[in-house]
């Protein structure tokens, strides 16, 4: 029984690595995601059906496991069936702190265990500390969980709340300081229920929970602005990490190459996009403090006169280019506009026009958000360009269509030391002969601030909903 459970923990373990393969490609990206659940599904019905604990025993409690498998089934179903495109960061954050709860809980029944089960004799002998007994390890891992769990489970919880607008950032004077001072104190008491017996450090696991469940709050309230994306990833890997510590706690192997993929997956995800954002890590997380760039910074106050476009212009202008290269944003996520799109690049395609897509690391709110888009819309992967390589293209481009982004082509992020997105690299639609904007307004994006772009001479703004716009383009440019 026990050698055929590790061979199904081997083949979910598998299955995991190749589904994170496959998700590396959008054409495979959907079957990888599968193959990995179907792993994840073998490992729990094995887990239920032949685990056996020390004294032989099969999983009891049948009620609560399949209960609690129907709830989360049943709820995970609905919201990943209803939940908007745009939404899908702040249903990232919830399900990732759901993830870190679930460890910090495992941590809090163990710990519990450990208690129950100590054997005094043991301490009492030779010199011993708790740590040196057997449960020692345990002990360290049951901590490591409880505090990376718990902070990953607040930390998403304010990251979903400030990615749906329910809350602003927030800062005070010396608030690093205040979560260096929780950290130490999370870490003495550690220590201390390390050292002590078990019994007497009831109280400070609790409050070891409580510091790195307010630390988890006070380390996301500051960030905002384009710093967001890192910190989702990071609190990611926290999540893998916590989960690894239980599948170390129960010699789970499935658990732990789990949560040691996530851990791995978020952290590197979390180096690329500080390298996209061209910010080291230490930056985005202690940069923000003090000030906030969500929350209303207006830039540098009105940039002088826009100028307007009307829809057959722009229709004559990308009809009779050679090259025109479409920059995707959160607006056209918003609009749900990736057919009307993808249509009209057709329609250019077939007039000899060559388009091109350019992908910003963090355009639109996820990671991948665009690249997802337009899969969705079945665009060809081949016309995907990232930024490093479109940027030395823009040069040769006769119009760029930029389609409900702002952020991702400010040029503060190059020009504006003070601008919260300085640093972080953009496209450089300015290269280009024409710069065509579309978007609703003038109002600022995620960052909050004004884009110099839409004032520059080379730009014509193409007011409204991306949707409608490029459906009246396809019309205009069908009739040309
Ligand atoms: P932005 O948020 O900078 O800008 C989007 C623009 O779209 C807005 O200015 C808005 O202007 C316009 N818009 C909204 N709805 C529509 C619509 N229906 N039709 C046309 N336009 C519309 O988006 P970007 O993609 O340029 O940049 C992404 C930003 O989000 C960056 O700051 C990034 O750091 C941040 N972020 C990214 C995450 C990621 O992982 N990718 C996660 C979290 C944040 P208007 O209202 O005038 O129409």
């Amino acid at each position: 029984m026990e050698s055929l459970l590790l061979l199904i923990y081997l083949i979910a373990s598998i299955t995991f690595i190749l589904g994170l393969k496959m998700l590396s490609n959008p054409k495979t990206a959907r079957n990888g995601n599968v193959v990995a659940a179907i792993g994840m599904a073998l490992a729990i019905a094995g887990t239920i059906a032949l685990y056996t604990d020390a004294s032989g025993d099969h999983l009891g409690n049948h009620l609560w496991i399949f209960g609690g498998l129907a709830i989360g089934g049943v709820i995970g179903t609905m919201s990943a069936k209803n939940v908007k495109m745009t939404a899908m960061p702040q249903m990232v954050s919830i399900f990732n702190g759901m993830g870190g709860a679930c460890a910090a809980l495992i941590s809090i029944i163990e710990f519990k265990h450990l208690v129950h089960d100590f054997q005094p004799e043991l301490y009492a002998g030779g010199g011993y500390t708790y740590f040196s007994t057997l449960d020692g390890t345990s002990l360290l891992i049951i901590m490591a969980g409880l505090i990376i769990g718990s902070v990953s489970f607040t930390g998403s919880m304010i990251a979903w709340a400030k990615l749906d607008g329910r809350l602003n950032d927030y800062a005070f004077n010396g608030q690093h300081i205040v979560n260096i001072l929780l950290l130490l104190v999370t870490i003495g008491l550690t220590a201390m229920i390390i050292i002590l017996r078990p019994e007497e450090t009831i109280t400070f696991f609790y409050a070891a929970l409580a510091l790195s469940a307010m630390y988890g709050i006070l380390f996301v309230l500051p960030i905002g602005g384009a710093d967001m994306p890192v910190v989702i990833s990071l609190l990611n890997s926290f999540t893998g990490i916590a989960a690894a510590c239980g599948g170390f706690l129960y010699d789970n192997t499935a658990m732990l190459t789990g949560g040691i993929l996530v851990g791995a997956a978020g952290t590197l995800l979390t180096v690329l996009m500080c390298n996209a954002m061209n910010r080291s890590l230490l930056n985005v997380l202690i940069g923000s403090f003090g000030g906030s760039a969500q929350a209303g910074a207006s830039g540098s106050g009105a940039q002088g006169n826009y100028k307007e476009m009307s829809l057959s212009d722009a229709a004559v202008l990308m009809s009779y280019s050679s090259k025109v290269v479409i920059v995707p944003g959160y607006g056209l996520a918003v609009a749900q506009a990736q057919h009307a799109c993808h249509e009209m690049e057709k329609i250019l395609t077939e007039k000899g026009v060559q388009v091109t897509y350019a992908i910003h690391p963090v355009a639109g709110r996820m990671p991948g958000h665009m690249n997802v888009l337009l899969a969705e819309a079945d665009v060809p992967y081949e016309k995907l360009k990232e930024m490093e390589e479109i940027n030395d293209e823009f040069s040769s481009v006769d119009a760029v269509l930029v389609l409900g982004a702002n952020d991702v082509v400010n040029p503060a992020a190059k020009t504006d030391p003070t601008s919260p997105i300085y640093g972080m690299p953009i496209l450089d639609v300015e290269s280009a002969k024409h710069v065509i904007v579309n978007k609703r307004s003038m109002k600022p994006g995620y960052a909050g601030i004004e884009n110099e772009l839409f004032f520059r001479p080379k730009t014509s703004m193409l007011f409204g909903d991306s949707k409608k716009v490029l459906q009246d383009l396809i019309a205009e440019i069908k009739n040309l």
